[in-house]
């Protein structure tokens, strides 16, 4: 299972956590991972729950399949969304610096 890197957006909709199956509710940050699979293509989304769930509980890039990071969710803190704000701000600030460096490319051509 290839995946590239992960992109944080803010949900236009109600989305479904591939990781544990609630919902992710419109105009919340999640984790979208686009994944490539024996020559298919499709996208992961993951919850704040699950993001936290994944990156420190999860022992390694092993995968998981649908559903199966619910059950680490009893493992939570209570302060699990950090995780994915801060994914999401790092994501915005390397967003913001290659537009940056694209508009000041374009400058100079
Ligand atoms: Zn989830």
């Amino acid at each position: 299972m290839d995946q590239s890197l992960p992109t944080y957006p803010k949900a236009r909709k109600d989305h479904r956590c591939f990781g544990c199956g609630e919902t992710i509710p419109k105009g919340s940050r999640y984790a979208l991972n686009a994944v490539f699979d024996n020559g298919e293509a499709y996208s992961i989304k993951l919850c704040a729950k699950c993001v936290y769930a994944k990156t420190r509980l999860d022992s390694g890039d092993d995968g998981y399949g649908e559903g199966e990071l619910k059950e680490d969710h009893q493992y939570l803190p209570d302060d699990y969304s950090f995780m994915l704000a801060r994914l999401a701000e790092e994501y915005d600030a390397r967003m913001k610096r290659i537009r940056e460096e694209r508009k000041e490319s374009e400058c100079l051509s």
